[in-house]
């Protein structure tokens, strides 16, 4: 029978998103590809799988896979999984996966957990049409660059980020995206203290500063594409603030006025004074 490798999606916090048919998967092949094999070997111990780990990080990817494939050809079923979430999803295992396929080797998904996709699914921004960009650059000259770079975007943009340089990702996104664009961080998914808060950018930096807690554990970070100027130009902005102004505080009316047409909050609120000035 020809030999399989199985990517398989493992927990991002909760042990219990680990799925039946991952566990059987794990349990049923005769190696397991894993980025730290201490870390993992908790997993497996917890789960009751016995399968040996074989190391495969970003150091000696090369390596590994050429050991792997030498037993993948010769009949044996191996699978992959990284720390946490789905591998190759900011992770190891590009090069397995192409060595695979390009060897004529079956590769199968075992799917599951994915922070990028937890998150989006719960942020309430659009996700007709997302852009995963994972890490910005450390550096913060390069970051801004890239960021500068997907400023005309128009797909939601999703990043990955530790506690420890979140406040530095956000301050970078408002110079060069603005403080306007609807945004959405969830941190702690699936664990005790998950969190997601919904905002535009500048709200979003107001309550990372807010409480020391804000800025703990792993982050997903998403913002809202640049504004579909096409549309954003037939819209008039007195008519929309007008209509706002009727249903909502000033405050929102000019936020929610300058996410559809793509202005500056600031733009909007000084228009909807002039149009209605305060009683
Ligand atoms: N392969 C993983 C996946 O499928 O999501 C991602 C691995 S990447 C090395 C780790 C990053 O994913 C973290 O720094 C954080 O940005 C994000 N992440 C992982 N677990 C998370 C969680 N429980 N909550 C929020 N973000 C998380």
């Amino acid at each position: 029978m020809a030999s399989i490798l199985y990517v398989v999606a493992t927990p991002i916090g909760n042990l219990d998103d680990l799925s039946e048919r991952a566990r059987a998967t794990l349990d049923s092949v005769s190696m397991i590809a894993a980025e730290d094999t201490r870390h993992s070997g908790r997993l497996l111990k917890t789960i009751n799988v016995s399968t040996p780990l074989l190391a495969l990080h970003d150091h000696n990817e090369q390596r590994a896979t050429a050991g792997l494939l030498e037993r993948l050809l010769a009949g044996e079923d191996v699978a992959l999984i990284s720390d946490a979430g789905t591998p190759l999803i900011s992770d190891p295992g590009y090069r397995l996966i192409s060595a695979a396929h390009d060897a004529g080797i079956e590769v199968r998904a075992v799917p599951g957990p994915c922070a990028a996709i937890a998150a989006l699914s719960i942020a309430g921004l659009a996700t007709d049409k997302f852009l995963f960009v994972g890490f910005l650059p450390a550096k913060a000259a390069a970051r801004r660059k890239e960021l500068e770079g997907l400023s005309g975007n128009s797909a939601t943009l999703v990043f990955y980020e530790s506690g420890r340089r979140i406040e530095a990702l956000m301050a970078d996104a408002e110079a060069a995206l603005g403080g306007d664009r609807l945004a959405c961080v969830a941190r702690e998914l699936t664990k005790l203290h998950e969190q997601a808060f919904r905002g535009d950018v500048a709200e979003v930096r107001a309550w990372l500063a807010a409480d020391p807690n804000h800025l703990r554990g792993e982050f997903v970070v998403m913002i809202s594409g640049a504004p579909n100027q096409g549309r954003a130009a037939t819209i008039d902005l007195d008519t929309l603030l007008r209509e706002l102004a009727r249903e909502v505080p000033a405050s929102a009316a000019a936020r929610i006025a300058a996410r559809i047409t793509g202005r500056r909050k600031a733009e909007c609120y000084q228009r909807l004074m002039e149009l209605i000035p305060p009683k």
